[in-house]
């Protein structure tokens, strides 16, 4: 056994006793973040029986991906999306969680190859009112999801958010039961959703016992982001 795959287990059992005493049925998918990760830990995880991996960072997560072909991985973007990079988007990815705002998600339909299934996405939502500039906020997400659901191309499947980091969990929990409300307002005016997709290395727990459907885990399956990766990441400006 690797560290990956050890952690990977340790991890999936974590989310099974989770759910287990929580009060929401859902079924918890892990997202293996695999952002300033090299496309050898991808392997090593995938080889470990992971099969969905996010990335943030359009060119980083095409050159991991060139080397990585012979590998039936799902990959989900879940980076800040320039609308000139939704070509490139939509060709290469399985899911899309950060949608917010309907220019990009046309953007994306439109580019949707036609020998694809629709893209899966989710709206990303601001919950956490302070400097965050990603995410629609809660009172414009209805009419988002309304345009986007007339999209061809997409198919709106729910939620993401990031919350403000915190280390009170309190504070997480009451940013993450607002997700939910969100959700749980959309599914109320009719919409079929079924994707909340909240949850990192450090809330994952609390976000599952809100209703997460989808955990998207970095640090905590590869470890700390290698400097020199991170130190890309950090600096960089564009997608
Ligand atoms: C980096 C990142 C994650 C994973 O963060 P960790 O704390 O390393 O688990 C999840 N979601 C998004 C959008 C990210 O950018």
């Amino acid at each position: 056994m690797t560290i990956i795959s050890n952690r990977l287990q340790d991890i999936l059992a974590i989310i099974e006793s989770v759910k287990a005493v929580g009060h929401y049925p859902q079924q918890v998918n892990l997202l293996a973040v695999s952002k300033a990760q090299p496309a050898s830990a991808v392997r090593e995880a995938y080889v470990a029986g992971q099969i969905m991996f996010g990335e943030n960072y359009l060119q980083e997560a095409l050159d991991k991906q060139a080397l990585l072909t012979d590998l039936a991985i799902e990959w989900h973007f879940i980076g800040p999306i320039q609308s000139n990079k939704t070509q490139l988007i939509a060709q290469n990815f399985a899911w899309v969680h950060s949608i917010d705002r309907l220019k990009v998600a046309q953007r994306l339909s439109d580019a949707r190859p036609a020998n694809l299934p629709p893209l899966q996405v989710c709206i990303q939502v601001n919950i956490s009112h302070e400097s965050s500039k990603s995410g629609v906020a809660p009172d414009e997400l209805e009419a988002l999801a309304t345009a986007i659901s007339k999209l061809p191309q997409l198919k709106l499947r729910g939620l993401m958010a990031i919350p403000e980091p915190s280390s009170d969990n309190n504070k997480q929990l009451i940013q993450f039961k607002q997700v939910r409300e969100c959700y749980d307002a959309l599914v109320a005016k009719g919409f079929a959703l079924d994707t909340l997709s909240i949850g990192m290395s450090d809330d994952y727990q609390i976000a599952i016992e809100q209703g997460a459907t989808i955990v998207r885990i970095g640090s905590a399956l590869f470890g700390k982001r290698t400097s020199a990766l991170a130190q890309k990441v950090i600096n960089f400006k564009g997608c």
